[in-house]
């Protein structure tokens, strides 16, 4: 997952006028015994949750390129077929093909013991014998940019703290890049995550394309990483053996999912629901993302099921390869050019099916004001918060071509715990928050899907 903030769109709304229109005022009385249904109906059971666990026990995690991923987009185009969703297809995108293979990180001094370890997407592998080489601890890209004399032959741990995802997760693109203009043969990072228990997370790096020298790059958990720090400190010499088979094959074919509930007036016109469908290849990845894509199939599933039918269409995409190059995004995209502003909305959920406080919005000036009517059909479970920011990683080439983006607001306590480690399972979930997520995404996607105006479409030159 990545989450992307448009602050000039948020400036635009926030600027917005602060009274409610006559029309959006109307949008909650309009819609409430009708999302009251819905919301009663997505809480009733443990649908979305039994088919998620159905999901990831069946095929495990599903990284790009691997026969699981495909396997699953084969299994849930059937299933929505089985459903009566309509139009459901798989739309062709070539993706890259990482393949982690065998690897370890091995402290050799000042005494042996198998450290817990991940080595990061897209990374290069070592030579059959690894890597060994005493290790340089920093906690910035400051200090090592200070400290460059002293890291010519070593392996150059970062052990950053997690102050949140969107500043510390730079340390888990660019460690390899900052390690390389030093000198150094490796780059460890202390794991992107805000609790640990020996669970280290994997997560998308990149090689800077004008440096010469491509170096191995592998997180740590969070418990080693302060070890280490702690022996170094200490003023021991610490050594690491780091060996990893990594290698990146010819792109692979893969696919997005798309399903529909056609619109019954205005069907050429589009909300799209969505998650990626592709995950890290530990553990299932139950909540990053398989909830998010069986939340929204879940979500049109039950409106078909009480006989709704908006104005407009609504389509149920699964993105693939969200995690290691956002190719579906762009293929998404791309397939769709020509039906772009014929998009009235679109939704992902890319960070976790926990507890939903509200939507996040995107969108041109006097939008959050729409989304907080939206909102407010929610307020029965809690979910009627509004905030500025709507847009998710498969979203962002969509909210950049001006389509209004809206996001499910979710409790983001534990999502960090997780997320990419062998840890993203089914047990993490609650069925009665899955559920919610469902109601959150029935009930916006309905409403927008079939109220009289469209959202104000997100200014081309706030992205
Ligand atoms: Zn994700």
């Amino acid at each position: 997952m990545k989450k992307f903030l448009s602050m000039t769109a948020g400036l635009l709304a926030i600027s917005a006028s602060s009274a409610l229109s006559q029309s959006a005022t109307s949008i909650a009385d309009t819609y409430r015994p009708t999302t009251d249904r819905i919301i009663a109906a997505a809480l009733a059971d443990s649908a979305a949750w039994n088919r998620l666990a159905t999901l990831t026990d069946t095929f495990g995690p599903r990284l790009s390129g691997s026969r699981s991923l495909e396997q699953a987009i084969d299994w849930i185009i059937a299933e929505m077929k089985r459903d009566g969703l309509q139009n459901v297809r798989g739309e062709p995108v070539m993706v890259p093909h990482w393949v982690r293979g065998d690897e370890s990180a091995t402290l050799i001094s000042p005494r042996r013991a198998a450290l817990h370890m991940i080595g990061l997407g897209r990374s290069v592998g070592t030579t059959a014998a690894g890597v060994t080489a005493p290790v340089m601890v920093v906690e910035s890209f400051d200090e090592l940019t200070r400290r460059a004399a002293e890291a010519k032959g070593k392996i150059v741990l970062f052990d950053v703290p997690f102050t949140g995802y969107g500043q510390t997760v730079r340390y888990r693109s660019g460690a390899a890049n900052a390690a390389a203009r030093v000198g150094a043969v490796a780059a460890l990072i202390r794991s992107v995550s805000s609790f640990s228990m020996q669970n280290p997370h994997t997560g998308a790096m990149s090689y800077d394309s004008t440096l010469k020298v491509k170096l191995p790059a592998a997180a740590l958990s969070v418990e080693d990483a302060m070890m280490v720090h702690r022996m170094i400190a200490r003023g021991e010499k610490v050594a690491i053996n780091l060996k990893m088979s990594a290698r990146t094959l010819p792109d692979a074919p893969s696919r997005n999912i798309v399903a529909e509930l056609v619109g019954s007036e205005k069907p050429d016109e589009i909300v799209v629901i969505g998650g990626h469908i592709d995950s890290w290849d530990v553990g299932q990845g139950a909540m990053d993302d398989g909830g998010g894509v069986v939340a929204a199939w879940e979500a049109v599933k039950l409106l078909k099921r009480l006989g709704l039918k908006p104005k407009r269409t609504i389509r149920v995409v699964g993105w693939t390869n969200e995690e290691n190059g956002s190719r579906g995004a762009a293929g998404y995209r791309d397939a769709h050019r020509a039906e772009i502003d014929k998009h009235v909305m679109a939704m992902e959920s890319d960070n976790g099916v926990f507890k939903p406080y509200g939507i996040g919005i995107t969108a041109g000036e006097g939008g959050r004001e729409m989304s907080a009517q939206i909102a407010s059909l929610l307020k029965s479970f809690g979910a009627d918060s509004t905030a500025i920011g709507g847009t998710d990683a498969d979203t962002s080439p969509l909210s950049a071509l001006g389509v209004p983006t809206m996001s499910p607001l979710v409790d983001g306590t534990k999502y960090f715990w997780y997320h990419h480690s062998m840890a993203d399972t089914m047990d993490k979930l609650s069925p009665r928050e899955v559920a919610e997520c469902v109601a959150l995404m029935a009930v916006t996607a309905y409403v927008v899907a079939d109220m009289p105006s469209t959202l104000p479409r997100t200014p081309i030159s706030a992205n």
